[in-house]
């Protein structure tokens, strides 16, 4: 089974299972099994659960390390590879999984395309797409040297269906990291909201058209009355006003998102916010402007004041959901 195998890694569960989809696509493709890797803790029922979402093989790395230091998963990583002969790497573009991938490309003198949106063979060559100049093109990216190494963003590619029925094998190996030379002299937990804009189904987004921050709330109503919770924002509202905490913030620098009901509230639909909802089911803009950009990517739009139609909004869905 050791041979040309699909490696996946993240620390983080659902990315995994998102990349397992794609891997179990591009193995078919690539003739390869399916490897994904815990490192840390041996957790025997993650590892079953990341066989029913695709994986071929678990390779749980039982380390020394505790937090985490690029570096040292990096090394870990790379022994990993080596062992298992993996020549296809996808690694969970988040704020680990970017600097891992970086160094993990260094120590085995490979390519890495970073935050890749569609990941295919043709003619015998891996290629990595990826959206470029703030979502105005998209690159396409030929691997010429194995192994390549891709980052995959969180809700790039849909998980598989879980198959509790299929079968893999668990491969546990004590693997002991080089000792990193830097230290972790202070963590300090980012300020938030908890607010998961990721995961969420329906999320209304307040842009720069309300004039204050307890304006909010009109958003806040809205979101409640849709059962959906979840307000995002634009930019600005996030980074230069700081009326929400930037889990809120959505877009090319903040959260890429896809719910099933995306409602963008005084957002004018710059190239950069839209780059974060594009794939949103349904897309409803409202915007008093009515050649706002918004309305360009918005499946309905209303032109009107926020101020007016917010209100009106949240209670006629109150109205219909009784
Ligand atoms: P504006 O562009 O000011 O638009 C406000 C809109 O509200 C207008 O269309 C206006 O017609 C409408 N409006 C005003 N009053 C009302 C009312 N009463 N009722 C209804 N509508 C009203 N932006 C992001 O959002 N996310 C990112 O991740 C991001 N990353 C960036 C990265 C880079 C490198 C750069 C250069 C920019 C980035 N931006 C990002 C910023 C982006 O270019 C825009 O500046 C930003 O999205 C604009 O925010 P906005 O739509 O809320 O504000």
């Amino acid at each position: 089974m050791k041979q040309n195998m699909v490696l996946v890694y993240s620390d983080n569960k659902k990315l995994t299972i998102e990349m397992l989809s794609k891997a179990t696509e591009l193995g078919k493709e690539l003739k390869s099994k399916i490897v994904a890797v815990i490192i840390g803790k041996p957790d025997e029922n993650l590892a079953k659960e990341y066989i029913s979402y695709g994986a071929d093989q678990v390779f749980i790395a039982e380390t020394n390390l505790k937090d985490f230091k690029a570096e040292e998963y990096a090394d870990v990583l790379a022994k990993i590879v080596n062992e298992t002969k993996s020549e296809t790497i996808l690694i969970g573009s988040n704020k680990n999984g970017k600097e891992l991938s970086a160094r993990l490309g260094g120590i085995l003198n490979a390519g890495v395309v970073v935050d890749s949106s569609n990941i295919y063979v043709k003619n015998s060559k891996l290629i990595a797409e990826r959206v470029v100049y703030s979502g105005n093109a998209i690159a396409v990216e030929q691997f010429n040297s194995k192994p390549a190494i891709i980052t995959v963003p969180s809700k790039a590619f849909d998980p598989l269906k879980k198959d509790d029925s299929r079968k893999g094998e668990t491969t546990k190996k004590k693997i002991d990291a080089e000792k990193s030379k830097s230290k972790i002299l202070k963590v300090q937990e980012m300020k938030t909201e908890g607010a998961n804009v990721e995961d969420a189904e329906i999320i209304v987004s307040c842009g720069r058209g309300f004039k204050n921050k307890d304006d909010i709330k009109l958003a806040n109503n809205l979101a409640d009355v849709l059962k959906g919770k979840t307000v995002g924002c634009s930019r600005p509202i996030a980074a230069d006003l700081k009326w929400l905490s930037e889990d809120h913030w959505i877009g090319l620098s903040g959260h890429k998102v896809k719910p099933r009901l995306y409602i963008a509230t005084g957002i004018s639909g710059q190239i950069q916010h839209i780059a974060g909802m594009r794939d949103s089911g349904v897309i409803v803009a409202i915007n008093k402007d009515p050649d706002a950009l918004i309305f360009k990517s918005a499946d309905y739009g209303i032109v009107g004041d926020l101020y007016e139609i917010l209100p009106k909004l949240t209670q006629a869905v109150k109205d219909k959901m009784g």
